[in-house]
């Protein structure tokens, strides 16, 4: 018997060594084996082409929850923005069957860059009327992670804030986009029509009533956000019948937003009615739009399309 230096137990061989040995060699098998599978998957995963959907993108960038310090701000400028994309979602088919007739007829040649001169406030981005390439953003980034157009901001966190003191929670759920994310998610649609058996002409189309073609997206400009009931954030037409959501369409001209895509101006906007889309046009304009009833396009005389 072969004690050990500190006197307890033994290390006699036997025949349960044995036993312990060849146990051992099977565990030691069986991780090695359960390794190479994970590694293999992994490998698979990494190769696989991107399947997120608008509503699944949207959903990721929804966990990040705005606090009661919402849009608290830091000097960040350089990341991107919310992944969120779903912008100009179409809830029916029929709207969507409206929606991809007018993108047909956008595809017909009458897109023009829409003039960047003037008042940074009134800039008109839709179909007809394209930001220039390489136009460029004054960002600020929120708490939450987004961004939007520096110079909107402190009416933004205004809004916002009076907002909650009225007993509401709302969530900003999309703001700016660079080019590369609308490219991104405008990409990814296609794809996804292409999934689904239309050919790539028809998938562009099918993909624009869903994602606006990059370059007419106003989130490109920093000065469109998208917000939402916290406690409701789904993007469709029952966002309107919230507290939250009332409460903005009510007051957000105070602060220079306007609802950009109403109910009964889906002809000149060409986008079906989002009743969580606002846009920063500044105090003065805000107001003479809500007066007057008119959307951008009629407020600014550009509704030839
Ligand atoms: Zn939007």
């Amino acid at each position: 018997m072969l004690y050990r230096s500190d006197g307890r137990g033994y290390s006699e061989p036997n025949r349960n060594n044995r036993a312990v040995i060849i146990i051992a060699i099977i565990v030691g098998l069986a991780v090695l084996a359960g390794v190479a599978a994970l590694v293999i998957k992994g490998y698979r995963n990494k190769n696989r082409v991107p399947e997120e959907s608008a509503e699944e993108i949207s959903e990721i960038s929804s966990e990040t929850e705005i606090t009661e310090e919402s849009q608290a701000v830091t000097s960040e400028t350089e990341e991107e923005s919310s992944e969120e994309s779903s912008e100009e979602e179409s809830e029916e088919e029929s709207e969507e069957e409206e929606s991809s007739e007018e993108s047909e007829e956008e595809s017909e040649g009458e897109v023009v860059t829409t003039d960047v001169d003037g008042d940074w406030r009134l800039i008109l981005v839709n179909p007809w009327n394209k930001l220039p390439d390489g136009y460029e953003v004054p960002v600020i980034k929120l708490s939450n992670g987004l961004y939007v157009d520096e110079r909107a901001y402190p009416d933004l966190q205004q809004f916002m804030d009076d907002c909650r003191a009225a007993g509401h929670s709302p969530y900003i759920c999309s703001a700016y986009r660079t080019w590369d994310t609308q490219v991104y998610l405008y990409n990814n649609q296609v794809q996804q029509w292409i999934g689904y058996g239309y050919d790539e002409d028809e998938a562009k189309v099918k993909a624009a009533t869903v994602v606006a073609i990059p370059g007419t997206s106003e989130h490109q400009l920093g000065l469109a956000l998208d917000i939402v009931d916290t406690n409701e954030r789904q993007l469709n037409s029952t966002q309107a019948n919230n507290a939250t959501q009332q409460w903005m369409m009510e007051n957000c001209w105070k602060y220079g937003f306007i609802l950009r895509f109403p109910e009964d101006k889906e002809d000149i906007t060409g986008i079906i009615y989002e009743p969580w889309h606002y846009r920063y046009v500044g105090k003065e304009a805000a107001k003479e739009i809500m007066e007057q009833g008119v959307c951008l396009e009629e407020y600014l005389g550009k509704t030839d399309h």
